[in-house]
């Protein structure tokens, strides 16, 4: 057992990203938070020139060649988005530059505004060429969005960078997506600490903690980017039918999973599953894990025999399936 670490951290993602080592290692963490910075610069959307905004640039007119690495984890975004039933959306960006939420200037656009936008969001008029790398937007004003995917995706290109310097016990933040590696040498049982953050505490408090080895832990939650208007809360997960905040039990969802990849797609997919279709999918699911956190209050734990889970707060109520 060691009783110290050594955290690193800087501002990038728009968010806090730390990573908790063991032995400390400067040059390390300036290699990981190159790579994040690297990979940021190609899929962010908030900026106006990236790799993704290449593409978002050229809607309607041509396509565009893209990099192995983009090329497949858009590939991936739009498998997921056009699952049946899927509010998965990868091509949901026109409505999320309308909205605005967690950037200056959000409001609650006018009715004709989001049905002017939602034409532009159907994720088949997305054409992927794998011969060449190539994407298409076929309409003009339609745009690629990786918010969902893209810190999962980083995350696990930091593990691997961490296993090329023989580094195997350390938790990469990204904050909100979390990666464990290996076992946690400050706990006896080996299992390393994951907070689950109690839905808008200003304090950050915790409702429990997620305890796992060696696993991701990803949470979808609405109070992570939202603003309040005629006492209604909207947050920034879309629907892609109506084009509003999608409206169902759920404060948040987090996925335990191996790759942080999937936990962050399928923290994002179950969200918008809500309750009974995701307790379904992750029954048919086994190797995915998840704790939903309730409107009213109840945190369910779903295939729980990868993770364990100690409840903080306790006027939540457990529930197990
Ligand atoms: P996450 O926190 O991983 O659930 O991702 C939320 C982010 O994904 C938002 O900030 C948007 O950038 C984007 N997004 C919003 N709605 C959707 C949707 N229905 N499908 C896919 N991505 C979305
Ligand atoms: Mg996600």
């Amino acid at each position: 057992m060691v009783n110290s670490t050594y955290q690193y951290t800087q501002t990038l993602l728009g968010t806090t990203v730390s990573l908790i080592l063991i032995e400390p290692n400067e040059t390390v963490a300036q290699v990981v938070f190159d790579t994040i910075t690297q990979l940021e610069n190609r899929l962010t959307v908030n900026r106006p020139i990236s790799e993704v905004m290449l593409i978002n640039l050229a809607a309607g007119e041509h396509s565009v060649v893209v990099s192995r690495s983009v090329f497949s984890l858009i590939e991936q975004a739009q498998k997921v988005s056009l699952y049946p039933d899927s509010c998965f959306n990868f091509a949901i960006g026109p409505l999320v530059k309308l909205w605005k939420i967690g950037f200056k200037g959000d409001r609650v656009p006018t009715e004709e505004q989001i049905k002017q936008q939602l034409l532009l969001t159907d994720p088949k008029d997305i054409v992927l060429n794998p011969e060449d790398h190539s994407i298409f937007l076929t309409k003009r004003g339609m745009e690629i969005d990786l918010g969902a995917i893209a810190k999962g995706y980083i995350a696990d290109v930091v593990r691997l960078i961490l296993h090329q310097h023989n580094i195997d016990q350390a938790i990469i933040n990204l904050g909100g997506n979390v990666l464990t590696l290996g076992q946690s040498p400050l706990n006896d049982d080996g299992y390393w600490h994951v907070g689950l953050r109690k839905p808008f505490s200003v304090t950050n408090e915790l409702a429990g903690i997620i305890k796992v080895k060696n696993k991701s832990v990803v949470t979808s939650g609405i109070y992570e980017r939202f603003f309040i208007q005629n006492d209604r809360l909207y947050h920034h997960i879309f629907d892609p039918l109506t084009g509003y905040p999608l409206d169902n039990e759920f404060e948040s969802v987090t996925v335990i999973s191996n790759s942080s990849l999937e936990g962050d797609i399928y923290s994002t997919f179950l969200y918008g599953l809500g309750l009974e279709r995701g307790r379904d999918f992750l029954k048919k699911h086994q190797h995915l894990s998840a704790v939903f956190l309730l409107k009213n209050k109840t945190i369910v734990l779903i295939n729980s025999e990868n993770f364990s889970f100690l409840l903080l707060d306790k006027q939540y109520a457990m529930s197990f399936s």
